[in-house]
């Protein structure tokens, strides 16, 4: 197949680049860039296409900037379960919730949807290097993501505000891991200025064809849906690239006639780091950074995201909008989710849902709507949080009778200590 069936636009000013050319943002006026495909190229029968391929990024190879799939690093990553929320709409109020569970990508988040096409991309590039910054996640999948291309790989995260098993995979798989004494913001504006400079391949999500892998979860949600596109999707926002993707990846259906209407993207930020969501709600014309973002929600502790303009054109072109959300809020859906749904999330995960619970609440979204929450990644990935939370499991003396009684007394472990 042709290599050369896409290419990168900026999103500002047009200017186009070639694919094969390793650059991140527009070098006319700085502007972000975009994965674009000849129309021409894209194959009529895609539905045909992927329905013979089993549900995962990959299926979607058209729409993928990589032509050969067979040289794609690959861990198994996307075919995650659409969750039809029975119990939980009805708590909630609700007639028709899906909760997409990325927590089921290989390093436990759904940036492993990005991390696929994005080292597939730096080994066609000829990189043997990899950086990123990251909150946690995207360092966790990068290693692993390397380790499998044999790349060599070094992640920045901020010091002692990474969640504990995020860690634990950035060092398993053999990252060189450096601590900064300072935020995310910072950690990406150093390794920003490293990756220009140096033969060092940035995979943070302003590299475009990331997102391209992670827009599959847009496909995949219209194929769990037979065909359709729900009327609203909440997603937790943080660096602003998965609201941008899943949108992209909405917009690409629609051109392609594979839906007949788009879903209106809602996105979710922590009221202590919410820049997007306090601007728009202002009506600014520009996003203000926030300068010490402070959350629970680790993955989403982020003052300067930078793809608040894909963004903000993401939540504008579908009429959409952005809310935010307490830390009180997220604890409290991530439990709603584990007790009611079976479905351990982490922290920032939970915010789509405490989203959704708090837009019902203030009449934003209708009971008769069909809303799918992506929850972003795995609850293990931060245990931490819950010790602190829920109460101690009792202890008592190895007979039934001791038994018996804690089993009847309360209270029970599966309350929370305070709020
Ligand atoms: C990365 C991440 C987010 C935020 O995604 P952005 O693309 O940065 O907006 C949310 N939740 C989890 C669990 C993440 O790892
Ligand atoms: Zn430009």
């Amino acid at each position: 197949m042709d290599r050369f069936c896409c290419f990168l636009k900026c999103i500002e000013c047009g200017q186009e680049y070639s694919p094969q050319e390793v650059i991140y943002t527009c070098h006319k006026c700085g502007g972000l860039l975009s994965v674009e495909y000849e129309k021409s190229k894209i194959p009529s029968d895609l539905d045909e296409i992927w329905k013979k391929r089993p549900l995962s990024v990959w299926r979607y190879a058209e729409l993928l900037p990589i032509r050969n799939k067979e040289k794609a690093v690959s861990l198994g990553e996307g075919g995650t379960n659409l969750n039809r929320c029975k119990r939980l709409s009805e708590k909630l109020g609700l007639k028709r919730l899906y909760v997409k569970n990325e927590g089921e990508n290989p390093t436990g988040s759904f940036k492993d949807r990005g991390m696929t096409v994005g080292v597939t991309m730096a080994l066609e590039l000829g990189m043997k290097k990899v950086a990123c910054a990251s909150t946690g996640n995207t360092s966790a999948s990068l290693a692993a993501y390397a380790a499998k291309a044999g790349l060599e790989c070094f992640v920045l995260i901020p010091s002692g505000k990474v969640a504990f098993g995020k860690l634990t995979q950035a060092i398993i798989h053999g990252a060189k891991v450096i601590q900064i004494r300072g935020n995310f913001d910072e950690a990406l504006k150093i390794v920003r200025e490293i990756c220009s400079k140096h033969l060092v391949y940035l995979l943070n999500s302003v590299n475009p064809f990331r997102l391209e892998g992670q827009k599959t979860a847009a496909f995949e949600i219209r194929d769990q849906l037979s065909g359709e596109a729900p009327d609203k999707l909440i997603v937790p926002v943080g660096n602003a690239g998965n609201i941008s993707a899943i949108w992209k990846g909405f917009k690409e259906l629609y051109e392609q006639g594979m839906i007949e209407r788009l879903p209106q993207m809602i996105g979710i930020q922590a009221e202590g780091a919410a820049p997007i969501a306090n601007s728009l709600k202002h009506s600014l014309t520009t996003v203000k950074f926030v300068k010490n973002p402070e959350t629970v929600a680790t993955a989403i502790r982020i003052g300067a995201p930078v793809n608040w303009k894909k963004a903000v054109r993401a939540v504008k072109e579908s009429c959409g909008f952005m809310e935010t959300v307490s830390d009180a809020e997220i604890l409290e859906a991530q439990k709603l989710l584990a007790q009611y749904e079976g479905l351990f999330v982490e922290p920032a995960s939970a915010a789509s849902v405490a989203g959704l619970a708090k837009l019902i609440q203030m009449g934003q979204i209708d009971r008769d709507e069909t809303v799918v929450c992506i929850v972003t990644g795995h609850g293990l990935k931060d245990p931490d949080i819950v010790l602190k939370r829920f109460r101690k499991p009792v202890e008592v003396e190895a007979t039934t009778e001791a038994v018996v009684q804690a089993m009847t007394s309360k209270p029970q472990a599966a309350q929370v200590l305070a709020s």
